[in-house]
């Protein structure tokens, strides 16, 4: 629901970015079409519109959130320099003023005040409209950035952004237009219909993927998991498990999820151009997801219009029993860990104890896991 915020002022709207969104949304929807009706775009066009538009979401999406936002990687030059050409050409503001706009989403998410794109303000706010007021939720403070005002190459990036923004989304397309024989297609379809695109698709991930999808992991924020969207915002449609482990490379966090940007990082990895890559420990993970499922299996049982029936009972006493075993091997995991981080400190990592060590932690995991099984199987009884 949309909190009411009628009463207050309207904020004064900012030109650049309403005429900016409404002329290429227009060109889009018109000239686009109807350019391709009249004149058919060439081959080149289409594949050039394609790795564009592919270049400027993973741009955004493994540089702009994942590698500058929330430090989830180190990244060599190289790959930063391409994720800057086209992150700029993603029309996305400076990475310094998308980022700490991004650090606040996190640290104030849902609030109204202060989360610059809040999901509680409505779709159209929480889509497209914190960009086209002056609200005082959305205006910059570089203070939440100090890391990357260190990078010589953000900051180049954010004194010159305008010039090198006009640059890389006229020049790229003119210059694919000229190399291939076909200016006009190449500007509409690579130029203008995928700006359009690559905006859409990741403005849909502060609206839909925080109103449209499920919530594993956690239900303290309106952010949701969605393959759907995963599938058109590079993997970004895990927005759930994101907002809890923001400090994960990944957004899908199992192998099987659609999440190019995590795949891409991890080529990197594999080439060289990537290291450090965080991962949050699979317990914590568990823990999350048992969690919500004993909150959810909880919430059933106190509203179950059965209460008293000898089945629900039975439900009732089993799911109070897993919870009893899900707290031990939370508390074993505690002790465990500790134990291993005291060895680590005496620095006998290769000895057999820390072997031990190290087995039981993974024990703890395995028997946590089929908990997770077991926990699925209860809840779809209580359904
Ligand atoms: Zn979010
Ligand atoms: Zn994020």
């Amino acid at each position: 629901m949309p909190e009411a915020r009628e009463n207050e002022p309207q904020a004064p709207l900012i030109w650049t970015n309403v005429l900016m969104f409404v002329i290429t949304g227009a060109i889009a929807l018109v000239a686009v079409p109807w350019y391709g009706l009249a004149h058919g775009y060439s081959t080149a066009a289409w594949i050039c519109a394609v790795l564009f538009t592919g270049a400027n979401g993973m741009a955004v999406t493994a540089g702009y959130h994942r590698l500058w936002a929330h430090r989830t990687y180190d990244a060599h030059w190289s790959a930063r320099l391409l994720y800057l050409v086209f992150g700029t050409m993603a029309l996305q503001n400076s990475a310094f003023v998308w980022c700490s706009g991004h650090r606040t989403h996190h640290l104030h998410v849902d609030d109204v005040d202060k989360d610059p794109y809040s999901a509680r303000r409505g779709f159209w706010f929480s889509h497209i409209g914190w960009m086209v007021r002056e609200y005082e939720s959305g205006k910059p403070d570089f203070s939440n950035i100090p890391d990357l005002k260190r990078d010589r190459m953000l900051a180049f990036q954010h004194r010159y952004y305008v010039p090198l923004a006009l640059l890389t989304n006229f020049g790229l397309p003119l210059a694919a237009g000229l190399i291939f024989g076909d200016v006009w297609g190449m500007l509409l379809l690579a130029g203008v219909a995928r700006l359009v695109w690559a905006h859409h698709v990741t403005f849909f991930i502060n609206s839909l993927a925080h109103m449209w999808g499920k919530r594993p992991y956690t239900e303290e924020n309106t952010a949701r998991d969605n393959p759907v969207l995963a599938l058109i915002t590079y993997g970004e449609g895990y927005h759930n498990f994101h907002h809890i482990f923001a400090h994960d490379y990944r957004n899908g966090v199992r192998w099987w999820q659609w999440d190019p940007t995590k795949w891409l990082i991890a080529g990197l990895e594999k080439a060289g151009l990537a290291r450090r890559l965080k991962r949050t420990p699979v317990f914590q993970i568990q823990r999350a997801l048992l969690s919500m499922q004993f909150s959810r299996a909880q919430a059933q049982l106190a509203a179950h219009p059965g209460n008293g029936q000898s089945h629900i009972e039975q439900l009732r006493a089993r799911v109070a029993h897993e919870y009893e075993s899900f707290l031990t091997a939370v508390a074993d995991w505690a002790r465990v860990k500790e134990q291993w981080l005291g060895e680590k400190t005496r620095a006998v990592r290769e000895s057999l104890e820390h072997v031990d060590l190290q087995s039981r932690l993974r024990a703890i995991e395995r028997q946590l896991g089929l908990q997770l099984r077991r926990m699925r199987i209860l809840q779809a009884q209580l359904a």
